[in-house]
């Protein structure tokens, strides 16, 4: 049996860039939210394999430290042509300063090694697992994807980590030079296009009224 969130929520992120992605797309369905960071909770350590395990690691650890229904995101850039990589490290790769910059200069690099110039060899696509874990151990979890191309030099300012150097599927700019609302893609827009929007859909269809 689903459930359903009511009453207040805690968004399980340290993460700003998902903070504020996360609190537009609960807006319409009248979650009262906290941060983590708002109610000073720590950040696990992501021991998981998988996105959905490090999803549910911080989901369970917020539930239980506020013993509210907590939300978290475990998301991540796969790229085709590096086996996969940076995947569930993705945020690592950006190091202790969280650069993403270096990051993307990293890939591009590797990419380059492997002869991955045209757009069809740099093919590759966000993951996002959602978890909400409740104080009594109930969890609801779904995962989606959004798929692309990788660009180089990474363009727009827009959003954050990897989003100037991806190219969704069918659009001509990247995620960095679109608004949050675009990257959504939510209805009037679309149907969902970033990995976090079509995940929290599924969520949203069987968690939320
Ligand atoms: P996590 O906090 O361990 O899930 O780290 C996920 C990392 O993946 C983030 O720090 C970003 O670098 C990257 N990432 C996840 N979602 C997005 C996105 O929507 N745009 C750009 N980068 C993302």
């Amino acid at each position: 049996m689903h459930r359903r969130i009511t009453g207040r929520l805690v968004i399980a992120t340290h993460n700003p860039g998902k903070l504020a992605e996360m609190r537009e797309l609960l807006a319409p369905h009248g979650v009262e939210a906290v941060s983590a960071g708002e109610l000073g909770l720590g950040e696990p350590v992501e021991t998981g394999k998988t996105f959905r395990a490090n999803a549910s690691i911080k989901a369970i650890a917020a539930a239980k430290a506020a013993q509210l229904p907590a939300f978290a995101d475990d998301s991540g850039l796969v790229v085709d042509a590096l086996d996969g990589a940076p995947g569930i490290y993705s945020a690592r790769w950006a190091g202790e300063g969280k650069d993403f910059m270096a990051a993307m200069t990293r890939i591009e690099r590797l990419l380059q090694e492997r002869g991955a110039t045209t757009p069809e060899k740099r093919k590759a696509h966000f993951v996002s697992a959602l978890c909400v874990a409740w104080p009594d151990g109930h969890l609801e979890e779904v995962e989606a994807r959004a798929d692309g191309t990788l660009v180089w030099p990474p363009r727009g300012t827009a959003g954050f980590g990897y989003d100037p150097a991806f190219l969704p599927d069918g659009h001509t700019r990247t995620f960095g030079e679109m608004s949050s609302i675009e990257k959504h893609g939510l209805p009037p827009l679309g149907l969902g296009l970033s990995h976090r929007a079509r995940a929290f859909v599924k969520l949203a269809e069987i968690c939320l009224g």
